[in-house]
């Protein structure tokens, strides 16, 4: 493997050439398609989307120090990177429990982004308390046939695929009854119903299961043993590294403190109100915090020191730090700060309202900051129940 220095060369030449000027700015849903697309494709073909996977499944084989380079260098310049179902929850998930027919079949076009997944877990009256779940899964020949419902499946409307949770055993206490499987949404028994939001869009769907087929080899792990594949899905779906380099929404592509020095304005060098400055300020040395306490989680984890459940932590802070992040904005903005019509709301302030509402909804998908506390309590401080 190169030099790391030689490496952090290669990755700087390689954004120099195929990232464009207007998509160093993170993360954000207003990018422009086409080069959006090619970047991707880019990185993609180096097996730098997926890059500490192995290469026979499309991945980069990188080894953790150039993992770790690789990331640092694309943060630095705020390039836009796959958060996709299959990249940051399935992928690490069958490299753990799939079959190797389940790995070659479905790694590859998850590291080259041609194959879009959707995770239904929640239904009515199962959310946090997930493992009541009923959607069920009967066996019938080589396959199981579904029947059941799903509720906030993001993506399902373009999603190509599924990861579920079936109860394939109703008479098993209800952990130990469920199973994790496979299957495509383009077949008939899959009926999607998008649900629109207060914003006017519809990013996530109930899904309605009538005699849907999935094959029987398409079970992750062992059949009714899906409660322990959901538990480790769900610990990537919480791992974050403390960043949240996307901006604060409309127009500007700017950072939280770009934006509210250009709002508040600046007074002896200083933020000129001095109630945001101090929330700023609060809030720079927590995101500082987080990142460094999750970097020391992940060396932990590695070592074999602590579990993996830190990340309820990481989650935790992450999701409040951004509502703040939002916050803050908002109150820099004064009387423009949220709405979407009327005198002066433009598109910028328009995508900031948007913002702020999503935001919301950070302290409950992936289990609320509620559940994130008592999984803390329970398997990282070890308190009992
Ligand atoms: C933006 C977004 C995207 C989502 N995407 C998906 C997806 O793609 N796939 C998917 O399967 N699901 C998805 N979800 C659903 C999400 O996982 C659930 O909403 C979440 O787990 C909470 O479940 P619930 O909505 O049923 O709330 P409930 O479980 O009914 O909780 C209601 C309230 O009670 C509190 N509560 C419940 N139990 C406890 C307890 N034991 N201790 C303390 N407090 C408790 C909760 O914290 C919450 O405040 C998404 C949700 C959102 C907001």
């Amino acid at each position: 493997m190169a030099d790391l220095d030689a490496f952090k060369e290669e990755v700087r030449a390689f954004i120099a050439e195929h990232l464009p000027e207007e998509l160093r700015v993170g993360n954000r849903t207003d990018l422009p398609g086409e080069p959006l697309g090619k970047w991707i494709n880019a990185m993609a073909d180096r097996g730098w989307v997926t890059p500490d996977w192995p290469t026979e499944y499309g991945g980069g084989g990188l080894d953790r120090k150039h993992t770790a380079a690789l990331r640092a260098e694309l943060k630095a310049v705020r390039a836009p990177t796959v958060t996709s179902f299959g990249v940051s929850m399935l992928g690490p998930t069958l490299l753990e429990y799939g079959t190797e027919e389940q790995k070659k079949q479905h790694l590859i076009p998850i590291s080259k982004h041609t194959v879009r997944w959707c995770q239904g877990f929640s239904e009515p009256g199962s959310g946090s308390d997930l493992a009541s779940l009923q959607c069920r899964a009967v066996r019938e020949g080589d396959e199981y046939v579904i029947t059941g419902q799903k509720i906030w499946t993001t993506g399902a409307h373009r999603a190509d695929w599924i990861f579920c949770l079936v109860r394939t055993d109703t008479e098993a206490p209800k952990h130990e009854g469920i199973s994790f499987i496979l299957f495509p949404m383009n077949q008939p028994g899959v009926e999607v119903a998008p649900l629109t939001l207060i914003d006017g869009t519809a990013h996530f769907s109930q899904v309605f299961f009538d005699g849907a087929r999935a094959s029987a080899d398409q079970v992750v792990g062992p059949l009714n043993g899906g409660w322990t594949v959901a538990k480790r899905l769900l610990q990537h779906e919480r791992s974050t590294d403390g960043s949240s380099d996307g901006g604060i929404g409309g127009a500007s592509k700017e950072t939280l403190a770009q934006f509210v020095q250009r709002e508040v304005g600046m007074e002896n060098g200083v933020l000129a109100d001095h109630g945001i400055r101090e929330r700023l300020a609060a809030w720079e040395i927590d995101k500082k915090a987080l990142g460094l306490t999750m970097r020391r989680a992940a060396e932990e984890a590695r070592a074999g020191q602590k579990g993996r459940d830190i990340g309820s932590l990481g989650k935790f802070r992450w999701a409040n730090m951004v509502k703040t992040e939002q916050d803050i904005a908002m109150e820099a903005s004064g009387t423009q700060g949220l709405g979407w019509d009327g005198p002066g709301f433009e598109a910028a302030e328009l995508e900031r309202t948007k913002k702020w509402l999503i935001t919301r909804a950070d302290s409950i998908w992936g289990g609320t900051n509620e559940i994130q506390l008592n999984v803390i309590a329970k398997r990282v401080l070890g308190l009992p129940e």
